[in-house]
Order: structure tokens, then C-alpha cells, then sequence
């Protein structure tokens, strides 16, 4: 029996999961460098600890029946550690050697007959010229690890930007991908317990902001057969991969083209409308799959629900129009404990539940107006 639950990474995806594994009984240690992190605040412990620090992984393995993650960026090392401890590690270490490392990724995915968009490894600057022969220009930039939210990006449009990029890059490995001219971004959160069943959630559409999810809208307004086409090749990398927990796929829609850009080996921001718009989260879904409890397909509560995430406006730290955003009687809001409203800073999120996408938009919108930051340390010193 697992009875607790170790997290490497204490944001909010970390946050939910264990709201909902306290939820169904479990015990949660989270292990995360920053003090009253958004899971700290709700977890049974939390270790204060870098990624890195093998004392205090192995201690977070001692202390747990299961460790998971809910982020890619963790040391590898660390969890091959815990693996060699004999500790249970869902997704596993093989999986997050994959997916931590974009050329990995897509030759993986690729290794799947599943496409990607054309990219080319620049491992010093002497690839660059075949890159830019090949691929040409836009192209978009990307550090082969450790980027998200569009942090390690660049996008090129000349040799010069090139050299610009490599030097902003400092050193780290990167990724020539050609810029893709799409017409949606798509996600599918799916869960693969370790029987090998998966369950999978709609595809979700997916609107960005400067490399910032902004918008979800969920089901994805696409023909039926390009939602099938994605529910196939996900349940196709599930198996290859082996992986046991959720997880989530994006896509970029190009024509009729289906191209997978990134694997996430964990709970999605993508996914965070299932709390309030499902019967199973995708929270609980990962619980179930890590914990060897029955996973069950999810059904959608609504016919369509919209999240629009709450980036911090680095303007205060203080959110206002919340009791005007309240009025709406769809609306929910999730925020994450975090104290310092930084530019883009995800800060917490709100779903609207709707009759159909455009109904949930529409209030999507309403609410996305009356929301504000304030600044109190202007309002207290006047
Ligand atoms: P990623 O970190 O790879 O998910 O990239 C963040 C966002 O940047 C994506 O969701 C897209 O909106 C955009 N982006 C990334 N790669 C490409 C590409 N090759 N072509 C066009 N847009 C891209």
C-alpha cells in the first residue's frame, strides 16, 4: 500500500497535486529550495533543499512510498540516485532522460512515426551553417534543457540574430527548430498506470502570450478526426516511453499537419481546468497512476470550459476585481500562495464553465478585464 508521496518542485502544479492526494488520504513531502512554496503551504513536510543535494533526496525517498515531479528541470542525477536506492520513482528516470532534453525528445517522438517540426542540433557554432542552410529562416532558438515558459528562446531571422543568440545562450547546448507558422496550439493531458492502461483527456487548445500559456480552451474547436489523430499518437508515446503518471503532449496545428513540439512528463498547466471541470483531475488521475489505484476515463462536466491564467503584472502584488470576477456564478479561481507578483509571473488561474466555447470565452473575457495588480506599498506610503 502507498500511504505517502514525495515532490520534487513546489509551484502550483505541485500545489494541486497535493491538494487533491490529501484528498484521497495520502501523506505529502515536498522537497524545494524556496521556503512557503506554493506546495510547501499545503504539504504534510516540506524539505528545504536544492535538486541536487543527495542527502536530502535520498531523505525525501526514505520519508515516501512513491516520489514523483512536478517539473522536468530536475537533476537527473537525483533520480537515478533514489532508482539505484531501490526507491519507487513514477515517471522514472529513463522517461525524464528523454523528455528534460529536446533533442531526445524529438528524436524519440520521431522514433515513434510521430512528426515533428524540422530541427537541427547546434552543438558548437561550427553546426550553424548547415542548420541555417537546411532550415533557413524564422527559425526559433531553443536551449536543448532547462528553458519553459519561453525562457531559453530566441527567434531568428538573419546569421546575425543567430550569433546574437548563441551568445545570449552562454555555452548551453541548443536546439535549430524551424519556426512554425501554425494555425492552433494544441494539448492532450493523458495518464498510463503501470499495466500499461491510459486514459486521456479532450484535446485542448491552447493560446500563448510570448511563450506564456495564456488561454485554454477545452474541447479544442478542431474536426473530430484531428482530435482523434492526437489521442492516437499520444497513446502511441505513452507506450514507447513506458511512463507511469500524467502527462502532456503540445502540438502545433499546421494545415493538416500534426506536429508534436514537447512532451511533459508531469501534471500540465493545460490540464488545470480538469479540477473544476471534470470528474477525474488530471491530479487525480497521476495519483491514481503512481499509486496503483484504477484509472477510470475522465468525462467533462460541462460541454466547454475556458482557463485564463494569471500572470503577475511586476506593477503589485496584490490581485484586484476578484470580487467582481466572483459575480459570474461559472467562474472559479485557483490562486497559488505566492507572494511577489513578478512580471509574467504565474500566479494563479481562473476556469469559466461554459454551454460551448464561445459562451465560456466570452466570460473568459468579462473576467479577464476586471482583474488587476495592485500596488499596496504605493496605496500605504500615500
Ligand atoms: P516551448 O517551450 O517549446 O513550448 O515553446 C513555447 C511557445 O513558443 C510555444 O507554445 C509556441 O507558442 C512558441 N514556439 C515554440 N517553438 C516554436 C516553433 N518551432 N515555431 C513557432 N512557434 C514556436
Amino acid at each position: 500500500m502507498t500511504h505517502s508521496i514525495g515532490i520534487l518542485g513546489g509551484g502550483q502544479l505541485g500545489r494541486m497535486l497535493t491538494l487533491e492526494a490529501k484528498r484521497m488520504g495520502y501523506r505529502v513531502v515536498v522537497l524545494e529550495p524556496l521556503t512557503n512554496s506554493p506546495t510547501g503551504q499545503i504539504a504534510d513536510e516540506q524539505i528545504v533543499s536544492a535538486y541536487d543535494d543527495l542527502r536530502f533526496i535520498g531523505e525525501l525517498g526514505a520519508r515516501t512510498d512513491v516520489v514523483t515531479y512536478e517539473f522536468e528541470n530536475i537533476p537527473l542525477v537525483s533520480i537515478e540516485a533514489l532508482e539505484a536506492d531501490r526507491r519507487l520513482v513514477r515517471p522514472s528516470g529513463a522517461v525524464l532522460r528523454i523528455t528534460q532534453e529536446r533533442l531526445l525528445e524529438k528524436q524519440f517522438v520521431r522514433d515513434c512515426g510521430i512528426a515533428t517540426v524540422d530541427y537541427a542540433a547546434l552543438r558548437t557554432v561550427d553546426d550553424v551553417p548547415a542548420a541555417i542552410e537546411r532550415i533557413g529562416f524564422p527559425a526559433v532558438l531553443k536551449t536543448t534543457m532547462g528553458g519553459y515558459d519561453g525562457k531559453g528562446q530566441w527567434l531568428v531571422r538573419s546569421d546575425a540574430d543567430v550569433l546574437d543568440a548563441i551568445a545570449a545562450a552562454r555555452g548551453r547546448p541548443l536546439i535549430y527548430e524551424a519556426f512554425t507558422p501554425f494555425e492552433k496550439e494544441l494539448s492532450i493531458v493523458c495518464a498510463r498506470n503501470a499495466v500499461g492502461d491510459v486514459v486521456t483527456y479532450p484535446v485542448a487548445e491552447n493560446q500563448h502570450d510570448r511563450g506564456v500559456l495564456a488561454t485554454t480552451i477545452v474541447p479544442a474547436r478542431i474536426p473530430a478526426a484531428v482530435a482523434e489523430a492526437v489521442r492516437r499518437s499520444a497513446e502511441t508515446i505513452a507506450a514507447g516511453l513506458d511512463i507511469i503518471g500524467a502527462f502532456a503532449i503540445e502540438y502545433f496545428l499546421s494545415g493538416d499537419e500534426l506536429l508534436v513540439n514537447e512532451i511533459a512528463p508531469r501534471v500540465h498547466n493545460t490540464g488545470h481546468y480538469s479540477l473544476d471541470a471534470a470528474t477525474v483531475s488530471q491530479y487525480e488521475a497521476h495519483v491514481r497512476a503512481i499509486c496503483d489505484l484504477p484509472l477510470v476515463p475522465p468525462r467533462m462536466l460541462v460541454p466547454a470550459v475556458v482557463m485564463v491564467n494569471i500572470l503577475g503584472g511586476g506593477n503589485g502584488d496584490e490581485l484586484g476585481g476578484v470580487n467582481e470576477l466572483l459575480r459570474d456564478p461559472d467562474v472559479k479561481l485557483h490562486m497559488y500562495g505566492k507572494a511577489h507578483a513578478a512580471l509574467r509571473r504565474k500566479m494563479g488561474h481562473f476556469t469559466v464553465l461554459g454551454a460551448d466555447a464561445d459562451d465560456a470565452l466570452r466570460k473568459a473575457e468579462v473576467g479577464r478585464r476586471k482583474l488587476h495588480w495592485i500596488d499596496n506599498r504605493a496605496v500605504s506610503r500615500a
